[in-house]
């Protein structure tokens, strides 16, 4: 692997929390990596959802393998880039870890129980799991990763969170959010891999969640011709192989569709920040993160990615189908954070001490139950919600 003089070299790294002797065949950044892979909260991405709950099919898309997808684009760009593959596979199989059970509708319900307790983020809370939670080595909490994996981790952070992390963490993982540290209104950046990473998160789920609602019948390939970037290559893969025009071939001229608008924007983001890159001329990976965001669409894509994710936020994720669904799974999460806070002995051992321990008054029993709820799949939370209440959604506890 030939790095850039701006991409992220682990021989560089600024550490970890936790002083650790180096692997003696792993780069710290590979280190992560396999830290992530064999983490509990890794697991149990398998059972969250991404736009579709977990038992509503086997083949949809669910937060695992989303950010296997979003690892496989990120590095395919990363190489080409010449970046940090290793980094970039780090930070996509750890950047959804915070997320709730029961995908957005869950964040959200979790964000109104916990608004007078600091509020919930996911990216923050994807920052708590390694940083805190994973329990797995004797003389500290979390996975001990490296600055640069955690600094991808935390891609928005509120003002208020960002100076709660900098006192724990002087000149950390979230000093770029602070006013303070971006003189001029020049916001500084995260490296490259890192705003790679959201862009390869962009690509994947727009491409998968066409794939998803097609195959759940929500959305239409009728429906999708009103989408260009779609379209464009529907027509082109209709005019090279004419035989998929027929009803029995519908699957695989979707198929061909989106792997050719998966590929364009590959190629499209490759060339687009090879321009930046070359303009902004960043001498190291650290000059690179105060050269503005370099990693982009070009300007055509940007608009038609734009009204592709439009498309999806109105046709797939506003569905009365997915909002009934979701409307089911908010309740869930309301009602089991009333029932913890209302009695955090019931919560699972680990943190009922936790709960037991915190100071009355000042929320800390309330992010302990947040914790908890974050981290369950979607069948553990319905099985704990109909257990607790006696209520049967059906269909929710798969
Ligand atoms: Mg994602």
């Amino acid at each position: 692997m030939t790095l850039a003089t701006y991409a992220s070299d682990p021989a560089q790294t600024r550490g970890r929390r936790f002083a650790a002797t180096p692997a003696p065949t792993r780069s710290e950044y590979q280190r992560d990596r396999d830290r992530i892979v064999h983490s509990t909260a890794f697991r149990r991405l398998v059972y969250k959802t991404q736009v579709f709950l977990n038992h509503e099919g086997d083949l949809f898309r669910t937060r695992l393998t989303h950010s296997l997808e979003v690892a496989q684009l990120g590095r395919s760009i990363a190489r080409t880039l010449g970046l940090n593959e290793d980094l970039v596979e780090a930070i996509a199989l750890a950047h959804d870890l915070g997320h709730t059970p029961f995908g957005h509708a869950g964040q959200d319900a979790l964000n109104d129980c916990m608004a007078d307790f600091g509020g919930f983020e996911h990216n923050l809370q994807s920052l708590r799991v390694v940083d805190e939670l994973e329990q797995r080595y004797p003389d500290f909490d979390g996975l001990n990763l490296s600055f640069e994996t955690r600094e991808g981790i935390l891609k928005h952070c509120s003002a208020a969170h960002a100076l709660a992390l900098e006192a724990q963490e002087p000149d950390g993982v979230a000093q770029r959010f602070l006013a303070s540290a971006n003189p001029g209104g020049v916001r500084l950046q995260p490296s490259l891999e890192a705003q790679l990473c959201n862009l390869a998160d962009e690509i994947a789920y727009n491409a998968h969640d066409i794939d998803d609602g097609v195959r759940s019948g929500l959305i239409t390939l009728e429906q999708l011709r009103e989408v260009e970037l779609f379209e464009g290559f529907r027509r082109e893969a209709l005019a090279q192989h004419p035989h998929l025009g027929d009803a029995t071939q519908a699957r695989r001229l979707l198929y061909e569709a989106i792997r050719r608008m998966l590929s364009a924007q590959v190629y499209d983001v490759i060339a687009a920040t090879g321009e930046a890159i070359a303009l902004a001329a960043p001498r190291d990976a650290n000059h690179a993160r105060r050269c503005g965001p370099l990693l982009r669409f070009g300007a055509a894509m940007r608009q038609q990615s734009g009204t592709l994710k439009r498309f999806l936020f109105q046709n797939l994720y506003r569905h009365p189908q997915v909002v009934q669904t979701t409307d089911l799974a908010k309740q869930v999460v309301r009602e089991l954070f009333a029932i913890y806070l209302n009695d955090p002995a019931s919560l699972q051992a680990g943190f009922a001490a936790r709960a037991a321990r915190a100071p009355a008054e000042t929320g800390q029993v309330a992010r302990v139950v947040s914790d908890y709820i974050a981290g369950m799949t979607d069948r553990f939370a319905a099985h704990e919600h109909q257990r607790f209440t006696g209520k049967v959604f059906p269909g929710m506890a798969g």
